[in-house]
């Protein structure tokens, strides 16, 4: 298929689907072409980190998110917010809470938001070569859009191969992260969630069949735990790459499709949405120098967590030398001032734009500061919480 009206969106994940929005709020004609036929329910992120929260809250979408959020913690006992996530498995960050929410949730909250505002999801549509009007590339880590366009795509190759899958399980796999001789293997917060980590090269094939799975459990735990069925799986590795450029012309790139990396830490989603609501509003104007300033402001926070990511693959390899560094740096991060500055790092709070003006708050997410508004006080963030009416008009609290 060929992409053509004002803008289009390749790809119907988190990206695409809030990019759509985010362009259809600024009415902008957005066709979303997304070559699955329905939405995949692979299992991936589970949380969004509280600053996205706070970003998409501020689009009116607190209150959808909460009630997905408190639905799945009581069908899948968990929590929906507590935890500060982790560096390299060192669970010592603190900052804002992680909301636990499934990835297919949100979708289905980003999609349901997109369409209400007007935007176009042509789903069973694969995109093979580039049409007239700006294209944006939301196609994941292996887009067609970024090959098409010819951006250059450089970066380190995988060494591990991880796995994610929610199971049955038969035997005794203690809850939380647990480092061995062989690798890494996790329990939880999930029942049945497992996630493996193998450090001896990349995965031979992304197929998980119950009874891989189950030996390299069982290489890795060093336990007797038997996988009884599979509900979900995926493999992923490190991988860690980026676009040298977002924009070349009218194709932009967003999302994994701009940059990939390991999980660790759960930075992907939140950085692609980051991208999306970055360059909506400056796409909508169809000012070429604003455009511009998408690459300039995204590219450095891709990379710097391109950086980490690296080096929490290297803190958590098995081997005597790597396991001194991240009994270290665990050392470390009992430091007040080493804790709150990973913390920001993974948590994306202390990201900062460079604007030529030398304010500390210039260029920084608009802070939770209290305003007293004469009936009463709130915070900034609460009351930059937009209700969107069917017509795309934003009304804000107290309006
Ligand atoms: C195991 C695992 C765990 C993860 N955990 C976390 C976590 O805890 N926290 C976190 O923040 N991130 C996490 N991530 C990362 C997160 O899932 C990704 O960063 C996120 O999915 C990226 O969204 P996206 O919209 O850019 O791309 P995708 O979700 O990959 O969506 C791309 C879409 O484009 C479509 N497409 C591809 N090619 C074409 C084409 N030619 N034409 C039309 N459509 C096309 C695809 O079908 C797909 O629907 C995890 C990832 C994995 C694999």
């Amino acid at each position: 298929m060929k992409a053509s009206p004002d803008v289009t969106v390749v790809g119907a994940g988190p990206v695409g689907l809030l990019l759509a929005a985010e362009l259809a709020l600024q009415g902008v004609r957005t066709t979303v072409l997304e070559r699955l036929t329905a939405r995949a329910d692979t299992i991936k992120a589970q949380m969004i980190s509280g600053r996205t929260y706070q970003m998409l809250a501020m689009r009116g979408l607190g209150p959808a998110i909460d009630a997905a959020s408190e639905e799945e913690a009581d069908r899948l006992s968990w929590r929906p917010r507590g935890s500060t996530g982790h560096f390299a498995g060192l669970f010592k960050l603190d900052g804002l809470p992680l909301v636990m929410l499934s990835q297919q949730a949100l979708e289905r909250i980003l999609e349901a938001r997109a369409l209400e505002l007007g935007a176009e999801i042509r789903r069973g549509a694969e995109v093979t070569e580039l049409g007239s009007g700006f294209v944006v590339g939301c196609d994941g880590g292996r887009s067609t859009v970024r090959g098409l366009a010819g951006f250059d795509f450089p970066g380190t190759n995988a060494t591990l191969t991880g796995y994610q899958a929610v199971a049955d399980l038969e035997g005794d796999l203690p809850d939380g992260w647990h480092r061995t001789p062989t690798g890494v293997h996790a329990h939880g917060p999930l029942k049945g969630r497992v996630m493996l980590i193998e450090y001896d090269g990349p995965p031979a094939t992304r197929e998980v069949t119950r009874e891989s799975f189950e030996a390299a459990l069982r290489r890795v735990s060093g336990r007797d735990v038997r996988i009884k069925r599979i509900h979900t799986a995926t493999v992923w590795t490190d991988n860690t790459r980026q676009a040298t450029t977002y924009r070349r012309g009218d194709v932009l790139l967003a999302g994994d499709a701009a940059h990939v990396h390991s999980p660790f830490g759960g930075q992907g989603l939140n950085l692609g949405l980051q991208d999306a609501f970055n360059l909506g509003w400056k796409l909508a104007t169809g000012d070429s120098a604003l455009i511009d300033t998408y690459t300039a402001e995204r590219h450095p926070v891709a990379a710097r967590v391109l950086r980490n990511t690296l080096a929490q693959v290297a803190l958590t390899r098995p081997d005597p030398r790597s396991r001194e560094l991240h009994a270290l740096v665990g050392d470390l991060l009992d430091l007040p001032e080493v804790r709150s500055r990973i913390s920001a790092m993974v948590q994306g709070t202390d990201i900062r734009y460079e604007t030529g003006c030398a304010h500390p708050l210039a260029g920084t997410f608009v802070p939770g500061l209290d305003l007293a508004d004469g009936k009463g006080t709130t915070t900034v963030v609460d009351g930059l919480e937009a209700v969107v009416r069917p017509d795309g008009h934003i009304s804000h609290i107290g309006e």
